[in-house]
């Protein structure tokens, strides 16, 4: 095969990743694969961070702050040229799209895994993008996109599109100096809104009008070419699920997607890359309109000329390495498959776990990862269907400097049913204390009714904000696993070292009751009158350590809870046993399970209550031995305290003491006879 006269490339031995977190941990797995030496850059905030862990070398740019770090292209220049690294991988953010520093590159003889810059400049603007696409046959929003900026023309033009009408930044980015405009009385002030917001962000005042559309879904096709010629699509993901305009959930391929429609897609797609020149990974964002009276309408929104934070969706249904085609391709090599060698097996979808507390409107948190894991095995799923791509570990700090998200979890699964059921099970196993994350949002999302049946537009979260923030409910289930956590927890501070040697006969002498309240942790102050609070009677269950008798809103129910590996634990409810994940955070505890996070808070409402129970005529063996000896006589009047038996277990003697003042009615057994646990062995009536 001949190289075409542009291609310019050096064999590269060493690949400097000039990236942190996720990607560049994920970039370095490939190139470590494929042979290559890895080099990582950082900041002072990154400096013990996991992609710095695990290159083979790394290179300090500077402090914290991106700026002064990973956006200073010299900086990065330098630590590639210090480590003989021959390419520079960008990931994505950062200087992944940054024109200046491809042409730095070139000039210091460093190979940009990435576009040539024209094509990024091609790019760069969304007029000149437009204009081009038009030119290159791929369809797009009706709208303007023209030279001439004069008020009344664009009021003209927005007119003649028909409201709402978007107004954008030709220059924009970020959702920057966007807005909609519902009516024509409304134009003149968006307008003059835009281009103050652009001028302010990216100092430049054109704008393009495109007809607003309602219902659209984010459809985005993952196109590759090389340096020969060669450019093939690797098919749609679906990124609907957003929040002010960053994607949340995403999926491959997209639902509802015809045979035919992919193929438009994609070819369209390909020939939007071909237009601009384009070489290496790139994605070609559409709007798709399936809402009424369309029929799957697709228009061209732009494209990113860099690898996605979403590619694994596409990795999991081709079975293909992208980042591997990437590094192939930026050493010259021809594109590993054509495009009638594609095929997509299966669905996979991805979720963003981001530091951020969804309660507090998405603020992003901080703090230490006290505990960062996810237990496969536990929850029975398949390594080979799920994948966390993270770029933290336990003890790693999580700061305010860069992007919150932490790891994406992806999944894959035969059809969209059972991967959503994995993405669900995998959500639950994933394990992450010490910084507030988005996991039960994520979780509510992917339980929302809407979501499984893939009902998607772009405003998903806003239409369906009422049910994905309604105020907790909880079911009777998860009122009884927070019981039981706390009255274990409360079980287990009633006995000291030795089971034998308690002074308030919390086990010799149960069953008695304990209440628990319990409640949302934001209804703490609540007392228990209140609607927000449920009391929870929990007494013993006769010759068992381990169970108890529930009841919970008028209802009682055998109860126990057996603690399994880790975090893990099983309760089983009237013989109807669940596994799931429970901690204790303070009085709080924090439940898992494939359906969602549960939190409850518990307090205890009462003391023990040694009096008047019949619940207290028994006394029974907290576990197998021996009766040595009868100290008093059946009907004898006790005090107490008063020793009444003696056993014998783990050779130890052991004594049992009246559990108040009244009197042994009767002994179930001789001196000399074995008992086993749980084993009544006296009743005893306490004095009225
Ligand atoms: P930016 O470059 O600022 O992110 P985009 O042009 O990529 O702006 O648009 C961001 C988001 O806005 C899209 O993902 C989509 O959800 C929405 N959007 C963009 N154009 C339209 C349109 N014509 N109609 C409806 N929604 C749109």
């Amino acid at each position: 095969m001949s190289h075409s006269p542009a291609t310019r490339t050096t064999p590269f031995d060493t690949l400097l990743v000039a990236n942190r977190g996720e990607i560049a941990c994920r970039v370095m797995r490939t190139a470590r694969r494929m042979g290559l030496r890895t080099v990582a850059v950082y900041s002072d905030a990154d400096a013990t961070a996991r992609h710095v862990r695990e290159a083979d070398e790394a290179v300090r740019l500077g402090p914290a702050a991106a700026r002064e770090s990973y956006l200073d292209v010299e900086a990065v220049v330098e630590a590639a040229q210090r480590t003989g690294a021959g390419a520079i991988h960008p990931g994505y953010g950062f200087l992944s799209e940054n024109g200046a520093f491809v042409e730095a590159l070139d000039a210091a003889g460093i190979t940009f895994v990435g576009p040539p810059a024209s094509a990024i400049a091609a790019m760069g603007d969304k007029s000149a993008a437009k204009a081009r696409m038009a030119n290159a046959g791929v369809p797009l929003v009706p709208g303007y996109h023209g030279d001439d900026q004069d008020d009344a023309l664009l009021k003209a033009e927005a007119d003649e599109i028909g409201y709402p009408v978007l107004l954008k930044a030709s220059a924009g980015g970020g959702g920057k100096g966007m807005r909609v405009v519902e009516s024509g009385e409304q134009f003149q002030a968006a307008l003059d809104g835009c281009r103050r917001e652009s001028q302010a962000a990216f100092g430049d005042t054109r704008m393009l009008i495109e007809k607003y559309l309602t219902q659209p879904r984010h459809v985005e096709v993952q196109v590759f070419c090389d340096r020969h010629g060669n450019g093939v699509y690797l098919f749609e993901r679906d990124c609907s699920v957003q929040r002010r305009h960053q994607k949340v959930l995403e999926e491959a391929p997209a639902p509802g997607m015809t045979a035919a429609l992919r193929r438009e897609m994609g070819e369209a797609a390909v020939r939007a890359a071909k237009e601009i020149g384009y070489v290496g990974a790139g994605t070609v964002e559409f709007l798709l309109d399936f809402s009424q009276g369309q029929d799957g309408s697709f228009y061209f929104m732009e494209m990113n000329t860099r690898l996605q934070v979403e590619h694994p969706v596409t990795e999991m249904i081709t079975g293909q390495d992208l980042v591997e085609w990437q590094l192939r391709v930026a050493m010259g090599e021809a594109l590993p498959l054509a495009q009638e060698a594609l095929t997509i097996t299966g669905h996979s979808f991805e979720a963003r776990l981001y530091a951020e507390d969804p309660e507090q409107d998405f603020l992003p948190a901080t703090g230490t990862l006290t505990r960062f894991a996810m237990d496969l095995a536990g929850a029975g799923l398949d390594p080979e269907r799920v994948r966390l791509d993270s770029g933290v570990a336990t003890g790693d700090a999580v700061s305010m400097h860069y992007d919150p998200m932490l790891a994406k979890l992806i999944v894959h699964g035969d059809d969209r049913e059972q991967a959503l059921a994995t993405l669900n099970r995998a959500l639950a196993a994933l394990d992450v204390q010490g910084v507030v994350t988005n996991r039960a949002f994520l979780q509510r999302l992917a339980t929302h009714p809407a979501f499984q049946g893939a009902e998607l537009d772009t405003r998903f979260i806003e239409k369906n904000e009422a049910t994905l923030f309604a105020p907790r409910q909880y079911r009777i289930k998860e009122y009884a696993g927070a019981a039981l956590v706390g009255l274990n927890q409360l079980a287990r501070e009633c006995e000291s070292d030795s089971p034998w040697d308690r002074h308030d006969g919390f086990r010799l002498n149960a069953p008695h009751t304990i209440r628990i309240a319990l409640c949302d942790p934001a209804h703490v102050q609540d007392d228990e009158s209140s609607d927000n609070v449920v009391v929870v009677e929990g007494r013993r269950e006769r010759g068992t350590d381990t169970g108890w008798q529930l009841t919970i809103r008028g209802e009682t129910l055998t109860a126990s809870l057996q603690p399994l590996e880790g975090d893990a634990v099983a309760v089983t409810l009237d013989g109807h046993r669940r596994r799931l994940q429970a901690r204790r955070d303070g009085n709080v505890v924090v439940m898992v399970d494939p359906s969602g996070e549960t939190r409850l808070f518990w307090r205890r409402i009462d003391a023990i209550d040694h009096g008047h129970h019949e619940a207290e005529s028994t006394l029974t063996a907290p576990m197998h031995g021996t009766v040595v000896a009868l100290l008093v006589e059946a009907g004898q009047k006790v005090e107490k305290g008063m020793p009444l038996m003696v056993m014998e277990a783990m050779k130890m003697e052991h004594t049992m003491t009246a559990p108040a003042d009244g009197h042994v009615a009767s002994f179930h057994f001789q001196a000399g006879e074995t008992v086993g646990q749980g084993d009544v062995l006296l009743e005893f009536a306490p004095e009225e």
